[in-house]
């Protein structure tokens, strides 16, 4: 069915849509398609819809809709593509565009502002960590159990050999990880210059989202209070994407050149593994490796986290291909349903691959899929927090224990 007013709201590049030829081998690698098996769910499928509204063969109603904002975004699809479909950049277009027919709930639009406020963050954190510990707060499933009651690691130096960029939630609600990777980079020789709240959030969330002005206010703002030549160093994985989007989402010289000074903290930590003291063969444990999909599909950094991990553990893989765990920004907020069956498919695997393998520590690089599989019991650690446990310890595990509250692999 035509209908001429929505084809305006698409302004997707053409040949981008138009190399899609259809071939299917993105389909295991997309968790919607492998939850339902409906093309629909299925980056082919989107795509075809999105080009059917583009060109005015197909109506933008709830099918469509549902089929835009169901995709994780995670992108499993486009390192998968043989033909080179920049899946991203569509699917963050089409999300763009329906954004004003489809506001967010206001829930998610305040919980976004909240970030942009490093102060109001912090205090409304530790005003929730305080009720949490009088038990005065019914449990919110996406929120920690347990926030630190401290949060926020302001700048401790004022200049630093390498910025580490500690952006807004993380910075708050998992400080101990930057306490690891700057203890971890310093023992390399380095010196490490916080971002802090005056830099505050990347705007990935928002990007995400498909606010796509806030998310460049926030590029702007990040660009303009880390200026130098240091390079810009990330242990979130969504945080790090968005970073090394900047080139692209401002268009500018300035944040191109800013892009490039952006590395995951892996990658860098990688490029001077020979600095890093080797942990006793004897004393390594096993470690589950789960890859965010912004670092895996969109960074290619997963190499780095192995590299890295190996000074100190086993690396014990899922065998999964990196398929997405639900979390995707704030999808598990408005996705609940897909959210948690994408979540407890890799729970089971994760459950499975520890029986096997006897390994209980499991360990991610972004704290959105850390949090949202502790929603489910299992406890997640940064993998920096590990190598940082063992330099301090070797044979023991900083920043929680895997048999811990949560109960590691095994959910106990
Ligand atoms: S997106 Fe790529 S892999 Fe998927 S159907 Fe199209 S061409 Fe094939
Ligand atoms: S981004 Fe992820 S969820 Fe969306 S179509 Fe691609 S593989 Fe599927």
């Amino acid at each position: 069915m035509s209908s001429p007013s929505y084809t305006e709201l698409l302004d997707l590049d053409s040949d981008s849509l138009t190399t899609c030829v259809a071939c299917g081998l993105c389909l295991p690698h997309c968790p919607t398609f492998r939850l339902t098996g409906d093309e629909r769910m299925s980056p082919r499928g989107r795509i075809a819809l999105m080009l059917a509204l583009q060109t005015g063969e197909a109506a933008c109603d709830d099918e469509w809709y549902n089929s835009m904002e169901t995709c994780m975004q995670c992108r499993g699809c486009e390192a998968a593509c043989p033909a080179g479909v920049p899946f991203g950049e569509l699917i963050s277009g089409a999300r763009a565009a329906i954004s004003d027919a489809r506001p967010l709930p206001l829930h998610l639009r305040i919980g976004l502002w909240a970030l942009t406020r490093p102060r109001l963050l912090l205090t409304g954190s530790r005003l929730v960590a305080l009720l949490q510990r009088l038990r005065m707060l019914p449990r919110v499933t996406f929120l920690p159990r347990r926030l630190p009651l401290s949060g926020s690691s302001l700048p401790r130096r004022t200049e630093g050999d390498v910025i580490l960029f500690t952006g807004c939630v993380m910075d708050v609600w998992q400080p101990e990880v930057h306490d690891a990777c700057e203890s971890v980079i310093e023992v390399t020789g380095s010196t490490v210059l916080r971002s802090g709240p005056r830099t505050g959030c990347c705007g990935a969330l928002h990007e995400h989202a498909g606010l796509h002005d806030s998310a460049r206010e926030l590029a702007e703002h990040v660009i303009a209070t880390l200026q130098g030549d240091q390079q810009v160093l990330v242990d979130s994985a969504g945080c790090g994407a968005a970073l090394k989007a900047y080139g692209d989402l401002l268009g500018t010289p300035e944040a191109k050149v800013f892009s490039e000074r952006v590395l995951d903290v892996h990658e860098w930590l990688a490029e001077r593994s020979d600095a890093l003291p080797l942990a006793d063969v004897s004393g390594r444990p096993g470690v589950i490796v789960q890859d965010p999909c912004h670092l895996r599909h969109v960074q290619d950094a997963h190499g780095a986290v192995r590299q890295v991990l190996g000074h100190c553990s086993e690396v014990v893989e899922l065998n999964d291909d990196g398929l997405c765990c639900g979390a995707g920004g704030s999808y598990s907020l408005l996705q609940p349903v897909m959210a948690t069956a994408a979540r407890d498919r890799k729970v089971e695997l994760i459950r499975d691959v520890s029986a096997r393998s006897g390994a209980n520590i499991v360990v991610s690089a972004n704290p959105g899929c850390s949090m949202h599989l502790a929603t489910a019991g299992i406890e997640v650690l940064h993998p920096i927090q590990v190598l940082a446990g063992m330099l301090a310890s070797p044979g023991e595990v900083v920043g929680g224990s895997p048999a811990g509250p949560a109960g590691g692999a095994d959910g106990r």
